[in-house]
C-alpha cells in the first residue's frame, strides 16, 4: 500500500493549495488511476443540507477534485452515497447539498446504494454498488461525532451500506466501541480499492455529525493508508490517535502508525460532542454509567411529526404520546441516530444531574 500521506492547509475552497494537494496525491498513484475502468466517488451526503452547514462535503471541493481526476484518468465516473435516514428522499438531498450541481457540471454519473442489489460478505451486508469500481474514492467530512467522536476517511464508508440496513448495525452493536470495531472492519473488507481525501476546510464541532457547529479549520488531507490520513487529521485538531473510536479499533487491530509524522498546522481547538467530554477511568464507569448519561429529547415544538426519528430508532424506544415522538429512556441506546436525522432541530441532547455536575458544557 501507498502510504503517503499529503497534508495542506487552505483559506478556503478557491485556495491553491487544495488543487496543489490533490495533483501530488494522484501523482503519487498515477498508474492506478490510469488502469481504473470506473471509479465511485463516495462524498458524505448525510442529509438535505445546505453546504454551509458542513453536513456534507463541499460540492466546491468535489467539483475540484473531479476536475483534476479527469486529467489522470478515462474511467468512468460514479457518485453516490446513502444518506442517514432519508434515502427515501435522496433527489432532494442531492438538490439542497449542492451535489446534482457538481454532478451535472462535470459530467458525472449520479447512484444511489440502495439501487444496488445488498450483498453478504464475511458477516457484512452491503450495496453491491461497492463491488462495482476499481476504486472507491472516499471524500470525507471532517466532523465531530456522537458515537464515534469523530468522523472521518473509515467512518465514511458505511454509507455503502443501504439505509435500512445502517440501522440494524446500531441494533446490533449497541455499545460505540463494537459498533466502531465493525466499521473498521467493514472499511477493511473495502480498504484495497479505496482512495480517500479529507474535507476538513469547514469541518464541524460540538454534537455532529449533523447538530454541531461549522468551524473554519482549513486542513485538507490524502492519502491511500486511510487509517494513517485519520490519524493524521486528528492529530491536527490535537486530539490524542485514538479519539476516533474506528481508529482506535485499527489500532487494537494492529494497525503500527509509528511512521507518522505529524505536519505542524496552526489549527483552532475544537469543541468536543457533549457524549466525549468526559473520561472515566474504566472502574468509576462501571460505578456510575448508569448515572452519567446524554439522553435524547423530542422538542414539540419545532417537531412536524415527519417520523424520521421514529423509523430510525433501532431499538424502537420512540413511540408516540399526544402525536409527538416520545423516548423511553430505559429502551434507548443512546446511538443518536433519531439526532442525526431529525432535519427540523426538534431532538436536543439532555445530561444527567451527574453528566452536568461533572462535564463542563
Ligand atoms: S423529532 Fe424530528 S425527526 Fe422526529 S418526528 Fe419530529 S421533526 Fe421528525
Ligand atoms: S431513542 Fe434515539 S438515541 Fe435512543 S436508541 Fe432510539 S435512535 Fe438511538
Amino acid at each position: 500500500m501507498n502510504k503517503n500521506i499529503f497534508t495542506a492547509q487552505c483559506s478556503g475552497y478557491a485556495d491553491d493549495a487544495l488543487p496543489g494537494l490533490i495533483e501530488s496525491y494522484f501523482e503519487s498513484e498515477s498508474e492506478r488511476l490510469k488502469r481504473a475502468k470506473l471509479i465511485l466517488i463516495k462524498p458524505n451526503l448525510l442529509s438535505a443540507a445546505a453546504p454551509e452547514k458542513a453536513v456534507t462535503t463541499n460540492p466546491d471541493f468535489i467539483k475540484t477534485v473531479i476536475n483534476i481526476l479527469k486529467s489522470y484518468t478515462d474511467a468512468e465516473l460514479w457518485m453516490g452515497d446513502s444518506p442517514g435516514a432519508n434515502f427515501g428522499k435522496y433527489e432532494r438531498v442531492l438538490e439542497v447539498t449542492g451535489i446534482q450541481k457538481t454532478a451535472d457540471e462535470t459530467g458525472v454519473k449520479i447512484v444511489r446504494v440502495e439501487s444496488f442489489k445488498p450483498i453478504t460478505k464475511d458477516g457484512f451486508t452491503y450495496s453491491s454498488l461497492a463491488d462495482e469500481p476499481d476504486i472507491i474514492l472516499n471524500l470525507a467530512k471532517l466532523k465531530t461525532h456522537s458515537l464515534t467522536g469523530l468522523t472521518l476517511a473509515v467512518k465514511n464508508l458505511f454509507g455503502l451500506i443501504p439505509g435500512t440496513s445502517k440501522v440494524g448495525y446500531h441494533r446490533d452493536f449497541p455499545v460505540d466501541e463494537e459498533l466502531a470495531d465493525r466499521l473498521y472492519k467493514f472499511f477493511a473488507l473495502l480498504d484495497s480499492k479505496t482512495m480517500n481525501i479529507i474535507d476538513g476546510i469547514v469541518g464541524m464541532e460540538g454534537d455532529g455529525p449533523s447538530k454541531g457547529t461549522p468551524v473554519k479549520l482549513g486542513i485538507t488531507a490524502a492519502s491511500s493508508d486511510a487509517v494513517g490520513l485519520d490519524i493524521t487529521v486528528t492529530r491536527m485538531i490535537g486530539l490524542k490517535d485514538d479519539f476516533c473510536l474506528t481508529t482506535k479499533a485499527a489500532l487494537s487491530a494492529g494497525y503500527d502508525p509509528s511512521h507518522i509524522e505529524t505536519p505542524k498546522a496552526d489549527i483552532p481547538v475544537i469543541k468536543l460532542p457533549m457524549t466525549k467530554k468526559m473520561y472515566l477511568p474504566p472502574f468509576l464507569k462501571a460505578l456510575f454509567a448508569k448515572q452519567v448519561y446524554v439522553k435524547p429529547l423530542v422538542l414539540n415544538e419545532p417537531c412536524i411529526k415527519c417520523m424520521l426519528c421514529v423509523n430510525s430508532c433501532p431499538v424502537d424506544a420512540i413511540t408516540l404520546v399526544d402525536g409527538y415522538p416520545f423516548v423511553n429512556n430505559k429502551k434507548c441506546i443512546e446511538c443518536f441516530c433519531c439526532h442525526e436525522v431529525c432535519e427540523s432541530d426538534a431532538v436536543g441532547l439532555e445530561r444527567s444531574w451527574l453528566h452536568k455536575l461533572l462535564v463542563s458544557k
